[in-house]
């Protein structure tokens, strides 16, 4: 079924006619330079398992800036982003239709680790310096193959077999990331890793492999997972692997730290929809869920090392959390709920939700989200001084007063909130 009239139809099916037209296109340009083009990586592995479309990987045999400007310059809507510096160019259409393109190259390690020498090389090198077999197939573009299967390294069986095979003997040593990306799409597919593979991973982890990379790259590849959908079966894989060191010290009670996960997903997906315009930020949730219980300190140093951005907010977050859900748990007024609240990002919220999942600390999240957040005083700012307030920031403060009094429901309408205000006017607009 992986002839080349299969693929071809493929890719229409599952892309449409605007990407099959564009891919064509690219072939005929880079038949007509003398270089050949190619899908490849994970595109094409997606494309076979009839997963979502990702990215649009494309390797040319030849000179891949040149091409992309070439195609650029007459495709229309499109619009270009080069990257000399890396041989790399991104080609984007108005239709959100997204293809990177690179030239073939191959890698050499000077030592573990480290980043690659790159060097040019054809698209079965190209191909070798991947990391899995699954991720080692390409997809001819060039008119006379259109549609044809690359698979130098048997990755089709392997994806049908769901397994997850390594190129070479030194691979996880060479780039310790692969690791995580195995763990990654283990989970992700439910695919296994095969015995040679696994016994490469153990030998690789036994000399502590990881201890040669740098904290943002694996704070990468820690953040790819910690943003995949169903985040529990790459905890569990953490588990089994031993690989907790990476993210946190083992935990006392992985059960009861899986639950909260487990909780935090169902949040997450509660948020989404009820709120889908509002941005969440995955990763940042899940930090805070996987580091609630280690000192501020060890919290910083990771921080630091990772090099992740928010870094401060998530501090912020972690340390306000006991107070704040001491102070929830003793049950206060609305608006002081609000002010608590209010101090923390969504993340950091979700993150309470998930650890409290019932009681007064449940209730006064999901009161503060769904409503405490988005009430504002009956009265604007105009109506404020035409009851003959002087502008200025006292204004200010009675907006927040009567938002505050609305909360706790001694105000509901504007009449309310009117008679309310003339009633407290003697008391300064600030309390003290
Ligand atoms: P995803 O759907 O999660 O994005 P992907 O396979 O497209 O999966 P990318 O990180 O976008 O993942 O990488 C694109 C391709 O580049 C991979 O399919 C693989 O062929 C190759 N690749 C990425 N990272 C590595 C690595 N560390 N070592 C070797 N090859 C890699």
């Amino acid at each position: 079924r992986v002839g080349r009239h299969y693929l071809h139809g493929e890719i229409h099916r599952q892309w449409g006619e605007a990407a099959i037209s564009r891919l064509q296109e690219l072939g005929r340009r880079a038949a007509a330079m003398g270089s050949s083009a190619y899908l490849v990586g994970g595109c094409v592995r997606d494309l076979l398992l009839q997963r979502n479309m990702t990215d649009i990987d494309v390797v040319i045999e030849g000179d891949a800036l040149r091409l992309a400007a070439d195609l650029a310059a007459t495709v229309s809507a499109s619009h270009l982003h080069s990257h000399p510096r890396f041989g790399t160019a991104t080609l984007r259409f108005a239709d959100q239709f997204r293809m990177d393109l690179a030239s073939s190259r191959v890698e050499h390690y000077p030592q573990p680790g480290a980043l690659p020498i790159v060097q040019a090389g054809g698209i079965q090198a190209d191909l070798w310096r991947r990391d899995f077999t699954i991720n080692a197939m390409a997809i001819a573009l060039n008119p006379a193959s259109f549609g044809q299967l690359l698979d130098p390294y048997r990755g089709l069986s392997d994806l049908q077999e769901g397994r997850l095979r390594v190129l070479h003997t030194l691979s996880f040593i060479e780039d310790p990331t692969r690791i995580l990306r195995a763990l990654r799409f283990s989970a992700r597919f439910r695919f296994e890793m095969e015995a040679h593979t696994l016994g490469l991973m153990k030998n690789a982890l036994a000399i502590d492999i990881f201890r040669h990379l740098s904290g943002p790259r694996l704070w990468r590849e820690i953040r790819y997972l910690l943003q995949l959908s169903d985040l529990l079966p790459a905890l569990r894989l953490l588990q089994e692997w031993r690989l907790w060191p990476l993210l946190r010290p083992p935990p006392a009670d992985p059960a009861a730290l899986f639950a909260t996960v487990q909780r935090a997903l169902t949040l997450r997906d509660w948020f989404q929809l009820s709120f889908p315009r509002e941005p969440l930020l995955q990763d940042a949730l899940f930090l805070r869920i996987l580091w609630h219980d280690i000192p501020w300190a060890e919290r910083q140093e990771r921080l630091n090392y990772f090099q992740v951005g928010g870094a401060d907010e998530i501090q912020n977050d972690l340390q306000r959390l006991p107070e704040i859900a001491a102070q929830l748990a003793r049950g206060i007024r609305p608006s002081q709920r609000r002010a608590l609240l209010s101090q923390l990002r969504v993340e950091g919220i979700l993150a309470l939700l998930a650890g409290h999942p019932q009681g007064p600390i449940q209730a006064a999240g999901l009161a503060y989200l769904q409503t405490d957040r988005h009430l504002a005083s009956p009265l604007g700012a105009k109506e404020i001084m035409a009851l003959g307030f002087a502008p200025g920031p006292a204004v200010g403060q009675w907006l927040k007063r009567l938002r505050d009094a609305r909360l706790d429901g001694e105000i509901s309408d504007e009449e309310s909130a009117r008679q309310w205000l003339l009633n407290n006017l003697k008391q300064p607009p600030c309390k003290p």
